[in-house]
């Protein structure tokens, strides 16, 4: 038995603390953990959970509709997100309540306060307690940012949508990755009159071309108000006067404590009820005393971590966000095991981080793995495989809305290199394709692979020609 306290403390109760803390404590480990907030994390208390729940909640939105269009007496009332918030709540409760369980009955030791790095091997809580370690692991996360404009403080950020009080009836978002453009189609379908901002020429950067074309197109055609190229300049409360030029200025009124005027790059002008920056994240670094100790971080605060999670102090670990890799769930859950293999089974298992799926829940959802079109046509030739079409249960009923899928082909290898689907449940249809993929699967693969008729992925197996090379 060594002399610390523990064999291994853990920084932060989220996705990646949580499952390393438990993993490791599984081999024997004599392991703690503290966290200063709700155990679960950005993505189970104000992430990709209540997100989640949000997007089902918003997705009945055209059902009245359609069934009416296909023969049912059927009448839709509004939505209250009075009914959906107290459920939302209890939910996370619940959750949080089953990851406390977790930790408990795998042994953890839990501290619910602040900690920080007093050497390589000590932990200060803020308690006043100091506890030793062999190993210790940042797994601290990130937060969302606010643009460095005046009176940003008037917008929200994505932690406080969970918990509004009410729905505001319009809603200025800015920003044009994963979470603005999710909860711009989640408000929109919630009755919301939803404006977007999005400083570039296309939203959802450094997703395939063809695919984040097709999910712009379809948020304009909901009646998403999205505006590229422009950005924000201004913003104030409604009743006092903001230093622009005369003629510029929108007038804008916040949810978030009363009317906020905003200003725009394009000189729009309009009326909202709430402001939501979705301008990114940064990490929960500061204070923690990493610089003393000479813990190595980037230029965004983010901390530095080797193939095995391990930072430039050999005892010293980090996962998940904090690390700014991939900031996704189940990626700092797979490095948590890496970490648990490594350390404490005496595998050492460097992480995985090629060929990852993920999708963003916009309406239709967005699934993706691999190369997009531009990266793949710099690497070696290619062809690419791609259909855009009516899918036959909206179709029937006269909608307009168009689903894309699209693979993309190396031709020295046939692998398959990428594939992109903009459609309904395009998150579980990615999931599956993403396992043939990973495996290596060649378009021919996927050519004697039998079609599931009739389905709108059926195309993914089906599709014969080409339609470019490069
Ligand atoms: P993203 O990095 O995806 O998007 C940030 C957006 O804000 C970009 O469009 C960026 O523009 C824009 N932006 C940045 N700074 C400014 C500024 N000063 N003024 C105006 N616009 C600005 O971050 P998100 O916050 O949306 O999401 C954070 C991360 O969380 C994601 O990258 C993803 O890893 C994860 N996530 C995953 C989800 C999923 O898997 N479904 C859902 C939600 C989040 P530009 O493109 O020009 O840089």
């Amino acid at each position: 038995m060594s002399s610390f306290d523990f064999d291994l403390f853990v920084i932060g109760g989220g996705s990646a603390g949580v499952r390393a803390a438990r993993m490791a404590a599984g081999t024997g480990a004599r392991v703690a953990l503290a966290e200063d907030d709700r155990l679960g994390g950005t993505c189970v208390i104000r992430g990709c959970v209540p997100k989640k729940l949000m997007v089902f909640a918003s997705g009945f939105h055209d059902l009245a509709d359609e069934a009416r269009a296909y023969g049912w007496d059927f009448t839709a009332g509004g939505f209250s997100w009075e009914t959906f918030r107290p459920l939302l709540r209890l939910e996370l409760d619940r959750l949080e309540g089953v990851y406390s369980k977790l930790l408990d009955g795998s042994g953890v030791s839990v501290f619910k306060t602040r900690a920080t790095l007093d050497d390589a091997h000590t932990v200060r809580l803020s308690t006043g307690q100091v506890a030793t370690a062999a190993h210790i692991l940042i797994a601290t996360g990130g937060r969302p940012d606010r643009p460095d404009l005046p009176n940003a403080h008037l917008g929200m950020v994505s932690d406080d949508i969970f918990l509004m009080d009410a729905l505001p009836k319009s809603i200025l978002i800015v920003g044009g990755g994963f979470i603005a453009c999710e909860m711009a189609c989640i408000l929109n379908n919630m009755g919301v009159k939803v404006t977007q901002f999005y400083r570039g020429a296309q939203i959802l950067r450094g997703f395939d071309d063809e695919a984040r074309g097709l999910v712009a197109e379809r948020m304009h055609a909901q009646g998403i108000d999205l505006r590229l190229g422009t950005n924000i300049i201004a913003m104030d409360r409604a009743n006092t006067d903001i230093d622009v030029p005369a003629g510029d200025m929108a007038q804008v009124t916040s949810g978030n404590g009363g009317p906020v005027r905003v200003k725009g790059t394009s000189g729009l002008e309009a009326e909202f009820d709430a402001v939501l920056f979705a301008t990114g994240r940064s990490f929960n670094t500061a204070g923690l005393g990493l610089e003393a100790l000479g813990v190595k971080t980037g230029r965004r605060g983010e901390i530095v971590v080797d193939a095995y999670s391990q930072t430039s102090v050999p005892s010293i670990f980090a996962l998940g966000d904090v690390t700014n890799r991939v900031n996704l769930t189940p990626v700092a859950i797979k490095d948590a095991m890496a970490f648990v293999d490594t350390v404490f089974l005496g595998k050492p298992t460097p992480v995985d981080h090629d060929l990852i799926a993920s999708a963003v829940f916009t309406q239709p959802e967005l699934g993706t793995i691999g190369l997009t079109e531009e990266t793949a046509r710099e690497q070696e030739p290619i062809e690419v495989y791609s259909t855009s079409f009516r899918p036959m249960r909206t179709a029937f009923i006269g909608k307009p809305d168009r689903v894309l899928m699209k693979l993309i082909v190396s031709k020295a290898t046939r692998r398959v290199l990428g594939c992109h689907i903009v459609a309904p449940e395009a998150g579980e249809m990615i999931q599956l394709a993403a396992i043939a993929i990973k495996m290596g699967a060649t378009k021919e693969d996927f050519d004697r692979t039998m079609a599931v008729h009739p389905t709108m992925s059926e195309e993914l197996v089906t599709m014969r020609t080409p339609v470019r090379s490069a």
